[in-house]
C-alpha cells in the first residue's frame, strides 16, 4: 500500500476526497466551525510541500435533487484560503468541461476545489461512470474523509478502482485508524470501554464486539435502565426498551463467560420530569419510584466509574452518562470526562468516538486533553461494531 509520508508527489496531481461538510451560517453562509477544514490541511500540505498540486472534492449538506445554492462549496472558499494560507481555485461543477480544464491547468503548489459532489445523485449511488469521470482530475487518489468512510459512494470507495497503483489514505484517516487499532487490537491493559447514550438498541453491536476486546465496560445513560430492568430492578418512568431486555441479559451473561467486568450504575439521579428544572433525588438504580426517571448516574457510581477509568491504560468512550445537555444532569458525564483526562495525563491512551460523547467533551472544553477525538460519528460507530468500512477497504484492496 502507498504511504502518504513517503510518496513522491513531485509533478503529480493529487485528487483528495476531504470532508468539508461544515456548518454554515443560515443567512451569511459563512463557515461557523472550521474544524474539518483545519483537519484536512496536513494532507494537503504534504502534497504541496513535495511538489504536487491538489484537487479537492467533498460533499456539503443534503441537496435533494441537483444543485442548490445554499449547499454550494463556493461558500467555504474564503475560509479555506484563510486556513491554508494559499489561493484556492473553485469550479462550479465537478465533471464539466470547465472543471477538467481547470484541473488540467493546475501547476505544482496550486489548489483546486470542485463543486459539491452530491449535486449529482450518482455520488451517493456509487455510480461507476461518475467515479471514472472524477478520477480524470488526478494521477493519484487520497481518501482523507473519515466521516464518509462508511459509505460506498462514488468518491469515497468506487473511485479507488481507477487508481490501482496510486491510492492511499490521508493523514487524518491514518490517525483515526491508528487510534482505533490502539484501542481494539494493540492495546495496553486494563482496557476500559465507557458506553452510554440513549438506547441499548443502537449500541448492541458495539457491546458485542467490545466484549471480545476489553477488560471493563462501564454502562451509563438511558441504556443503563434497560440493563437494570433486565436484572430485576424497578426503574420508574426511566427510558427503557422492553424489546431489548433479553438482549441485555445475553450481553451480561456473555460478559461473565468472557471475564469482562461490566459495571452498571448502582445509584441514579432521578427527576420527576424530563426537564432541567425538575425536582431531583438520588436513588438506588434498582429502586426508582413511579413517576421518577433516571437522568444521570449517581454520586457513588461516578466515584466507582472514575476509579476504574483512572486505573486504565486504554480507554474508549462512546455515549454520555446522562442527559448532559441539561446543566443539572451533566455531572456524571463531566466526572467521566475528567477521569479520562486524568488517566490520559498518567499515560493512558484515550479515544473519544461517536456522536454525543464528542459533543460532551467539546462542551466541557477538554478535547485537547485526551489522546484522540474522532472526526467521524457514523464511521466510528461502524468501526467499533467491527464492520468493514467501504472507504477503507477500497484503499486496502
Ligand atoms: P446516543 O446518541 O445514543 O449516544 O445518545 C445520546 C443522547 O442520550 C443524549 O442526547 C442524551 O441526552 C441522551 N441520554 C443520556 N442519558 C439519558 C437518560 N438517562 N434518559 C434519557 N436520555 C438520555
Amino acid at each position: 500500500m502507498n504511504d502518504i509520508a513517503t510518496f513522491d508527489f513531485s509533478g503529480k496531481k493529487a485528487l483528495i476526497r476531504v470532508d468539508f461538510n461544515v456548518p454554515l451560517d443560515k443567512e451569511t453562509f459563512s463557515v461557523t466551525d472550521n474544524t474539518r477544514i483545519k483537519a484536512a490541511w496536513p494532507t494537503i500540505q504534504q502534497v504541496l510541500d513535495k511538489g504536487g498540486s491538489v484537487v479537492l472534492m467533498s460533499h456539503l449538506g443534503r441537496p435533494k435533487s441537483g444543485p442548490e445554492d445554499r449547499f454550494s462549496l463556493k461558500h467555504i472558499v474564503a475560509e479555506c484560503e484563510r486556513v491554508f494560507g494559499h489561493e484556492v481555485n473553485f469550479v462550479s461543477d465537478s465533471i464539466s468541461e470547465d472543471a477538467f480544464e481547470a484541473s488540467a491547468k493546475l501547476q505544482p503548489g496550486q489548489i483546486l476545489l470542485l463543486e459539491n459532489l452530491r449535486f449529482y445523485p450518482h455520488e451517493k449511488s456509487g455510480d461507476r461512470d461518475f467515479a471514472k469521470k472524477l478520477s480524470q482530475h488526478g494521477n493519484l487518489y487520497i481518501n482523507d474523509a473519515f466521516g464518509t468512510a462508511h459509505r460506498a459512494h462514488a468518491s469515497t470507495a468506487v473511485i479507488s478502482d481507477f487508481f490501482p497503483e496510486a491510492k492511499m489514505f490521508g493523514t487524518l484517516i491514518n490517525k483515526e485508524i491508528e487510534s482505533i487499532s490502539k484501542v481494539l487490537d494493540h492495546n495496553q491493559s486494563p482496557v476500559t470501554a465507557i458506553v452510554g447514550g440513549a438506547k441499548v438498541s443502537s449500541k448492541i453491536e458495539i457491546l458485542e464486539n467490545l466484549i471480545n476486546k476489553v477488560d471493563n465496560i462501564l454502562i451509563g445513560g438511558g441504556m443503563a435502565y434497560t440493563f437494570a430492568k433486565a436484572q430485576g430492578g424497578v426503574i420508574g418512568n426511566s427510558l427503557v426498551e422492553d424489546d431489548y431486555i433479553e438482549t441485555a441479559k445475553e450481553i451480561l451473561a456473555n460478559a461473565k463467560t468472557k471475564n469482562v467486568n461490566i459495571l452498571l450504575p448502582e445509584d441514579t439521579i432521578a427527576a420527576n420530569a424530563f426537564s432541567n428544572d425538575a425536582e431531583k433525588q438520588i436513588v438506588n438504580t434498582a429502586e426508582i419510584p413511579d413517576g421518577w426517571m433516571g437522568m444521570d448516574i449517581g454520586e457513588k457510581s461516578m466515584g466507582e466509574y472514575a476509579d476504574c477509568i483512572e486505573n486504565s491504560k486504554t480507554i474508549l468512550w462512546n455515549g454520555p452518562m446522562g442527559v448532559f445537555e441539561m446543566a443539572n444532569f451533566q455531572h456524571g458525564t463531566k466526572k467521566v470526562a475528567l477521569a479520562v483526562v486524568k488517566a490520559t495525563q498518567k499515560g493512558a491512551f484515550s479515544l473519544i468516538g461517536g456522536g454525543d460523547s464528542v459533543a460532551a467533551i467539546n462542551k466541557f472544553e477538554l478535547s485537547n486533553h485526551v489522546s484522540h477525538v474522532s472526526t467521524g460519528g457514523g464511521a466510528m460507530l461502524e468501526y467499533l461494531e467491527g464492520k468493514e468500512l467501504p472507504g477503507i477497504k477500497a484503499i486496502l484492496d
